[in-house]
């Protein structure tokens, strides 16, 4: 009688198991064949800032060197924000900003408080790098790159 309750057992587990994998099969996929695959990003994913171009002139960025930003993050993951007048122009054009990634903690002060909303969460959702100094970006060749490649 045993035998017979354990095939009965036996049988049902295996038809339950088979359930599952028949509904697993017929589902929408979740997954996806990364790296040959990238994954759809939320609009709400941050990754680390980028510089947004201007407008009116995408030779450069729309960041007029005010500082704001590097003197609000709270830590001090903002560097060498720098820049300078072009002949003609009336606002500064941003040279160099270094963004120490190794520290940010994408709390978004700095994108809040740009004055002329220069700054953006890129949706870069794998930085990769050997060393720390893989992650400090200059945002202004950030940008030149992202325009070159356009
Ligand atoms: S997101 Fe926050 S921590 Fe990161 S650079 Fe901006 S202000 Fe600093
Ligand atoms: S707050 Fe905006 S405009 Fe000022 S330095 Fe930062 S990115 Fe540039």
């Amino acid at each position: 009688m045993r035998v017979v309750a354990d095939i009965i057992k036996g049988a049902y587990s295996l038809i339950v198991g088979m359930g599952v994998t028949i509904r697993a099969f017929f589902s929408p996929v979740v997954t996806c064949q990364y790296p040959r695959e990238t994954v759809n990003i939320s609009p709400r994913f941050r990754s680390h800032t980028k510089l947004v171009g201007d407008p009116e002139n995408p030779d450069r960025t729309k960041c007029i060197v005010c500082g704001m930003c590097e003197r609000n993050c709270p830590s001090h993951s903002i560097k060498k924000v720098e820049g300078e007048k072009k002949e003609g122009e009336k606002k500064k054009t941003a040279t160099s900003y270094i963004l120490d990634f190794t520290t940010c903690s994408q709390c978004g002060i700095c994108v809040e408080s740009c004055p002329v909303d220069a700054l953006e969460f890129s949706d870069d959702y794998n930085p990769v790098g050997l060393k720390r100094e893989d992650f400090h970006y200059d945002l202004v060749k950030e940008y030149e790159k992202r325009k070159k490649a356009v």
